[in-house]
């Protein structure tokens, strides 16, 4: 059965009973699915054209506020309508969803049908098509890592959030025994996925109790984010649909370790046959463009952070001796730096950013990473020497912001993301983060209540 369709593929596939539902969906600033469900006849009939949605929401926080003070969207500008657009490219399967398909839409202007500059697609198709201009094509992979639990949500919330059971009870890194107990989950989900048209490698158990990660083969781009999305929204439907629940928090708990998104990156010729990072000759067969686009991603570390860890929780994750970075400085095959070379003098020669969390918007987390990366390029920046060694302890090197506030300020002052992205666009997620830090500041914790209560 072909997991990706057509529109004539949907259509017989409608005719024979198979299918009956459309997701028309676009991705929200937290890279979560957001649409309406339409009966195939419908879409079929109309809104294969175009549907539309409330501009709020590229303007919300996580829980769906109507934040004040975004240009693109307020009470004073009537909260209007959104074209969202099917791309039919994107048309498939969702096998864990009875008689469903789905397809990704993209955000047009209602007045000026172009597409939204800050909608997250958007502005990745930009960067992807800058890219093209130059020559190149982005390869790209993100590795997603999660926590399941043996309760429901529902279960979970009604408790407040506490006394949650993971399903796996100790270190489970590789542990084929211990996974055992997660396949109803974790099968499911594999095979939902290459249903789904999204080519699944694996799944595999992680190092702290209960977490596990998912990892689909690299593709282009824009598809490598679209899959992403999707996976989320898999992971967590096919979770609740056997009692379980899966949480993509960077942190969830701080005795356990963080979940992170690995983004894998590699730059080839247009026709995808000539890996433009690789020179056999040179030194770990990393090219001239290779160095150079590397050394961007390292000058726009502080730039770029607010894209990958967007919330307060983000920053929890980057602990020393955790597997996730706290210095944005590059080393081969090294898991305590920020950037690690991979497939070292091989054709998959190529980059691994580990600062990102499983919180990230995989659009924008993608957009900003190939936004410094051609930065570097066109600056033909000299890369750094490796750094060797345990980055955690080591003297010096270059600290990843470690708060929400301080990583706002330096989106801000970003020169090279006004440029690449646009002012309207650096403004719209400075925006974003800085109501997110304004959110937290007014909060009294948990933590702070049981350290002070008796003692203050
Ligand atoms: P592991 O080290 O876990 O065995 P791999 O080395 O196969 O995994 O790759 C890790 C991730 O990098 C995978 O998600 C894979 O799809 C991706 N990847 C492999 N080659 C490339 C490439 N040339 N460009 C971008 N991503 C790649």
């Amino acid at each position: 059965m072909q997991a990706m369709l057509t529109l004539d593929a949907l259509k017989q596939e409608f005719e024979a009973g198979h299918i009956d539902t459309v997701l028309a969906c676009q991705v929200d600033m937290q890279g979560r699915l957001m649409g309406k469900r339409f009966h195939a006849a419908d879409f079929i009939g109309h809104a294969v054209q175009e549907t539309h949605s409330c501009v709020y929401l590229l303007a919300t926080d996580l829980e769906m506020h109507t934040v004040e003070g975004y240009e693109s969207a307020s009470w004073s500008r009537g909260y209007g309508d959104y074209i969202m657009k099917p791309d039919l490219a994107t048309l498939r399967r969702v096998p864990w969803l009875e008689g469903t398909a789905m397809v990704l839409c993209d955000v047009l202007d209602h007045h000026t049908r172009k597409p939204v500059a800050h909608a997250p697609r958007a502005l990745l198709q930009q960067q992807v098509a800058r890219l093209a201009a130059m020559g190149m094509l982005p390869m790209m992979a993100t590795e997603l890592e999660y926590f399941l639990f043996e309760q429901s949500y529902r279960e979970i919330q009604a408790a407040g959030f506490r006394g949650m059971r993971l399903l796996t009870p100790y270190n489970a890194d590789y542990n084929i025994n211990l996974t055992n107990r997660e396949e109803a989950v974790n099968r499911a989900i594999r095979n939902g996925l290459y249903g789904a048209g999204i080519p699944v490698e694996c799944t595999k158990g992680e190092a702290s109790a209960g977490q596990g990660e998912i990892n689909i083969r690299y593709d282009h781009a824009l598809r490598t984010a679209d899959h992403h999305a999707i996976v989320k929204d898999a992971c967590k439907t096919i979770a609740w649909s056997r009692g379980c629940a899966i949480t993509f928090m960077a942190k969830w708990d701080d005795a356990a370790a963080g979940s992170s998104a690995h983004i894998h990156q590699s730059l080839w010729s247009l026709d995808g046959q000539t890996a433009l990072f690789q020179d056999e000759k040179a030194e770990y067969g990393m090219s001239t463009l290779m160095r150079q686009y590397l050394a961007g991603l390292l000058k726009y570390a502080d730039d770029i952070t607010c894209f990958l860890a967007p919330y307060i929780n983000s920053y929890k994750r980057f602990q020393a001796g955790t597997f996730a970075p706290t210095k944005a400085v590059w080393s081969p095959d090294n898991r305590t730096a920020g950037y690690r070379l991979c497939g070292i003098d091989t054709k998959g020669v190529r980059v691994e950013c580990r600062v990102g969390g499983a919180d990230l918007n995989p659009h924008l987390a993608l957009a900003a990473q190939l936004a410094a990366g051609m930065a570097g390029i066109e600056e033909k920046l000299e890369l750094e020497a490796a750094f060797s060694g345990d980055a955690y302890h080591a003297e010096g090197g270059r600290e990843i912001p470690k708060t929400l506030r301080a990583a706002l300020q330096k989106l801000d002052a970003s020169v090279m993301l006004r440029k690449a992205f646009g002012d309207k666009v650096v403004d719209h997620y400075v925006h974003a983060a800085a109501w997110e830090q304004t959110e937290y500041d007014r909060r009294v914790t948990d933590w702070e209540v049981q350290r002070g209560f008796d003692r203050a």
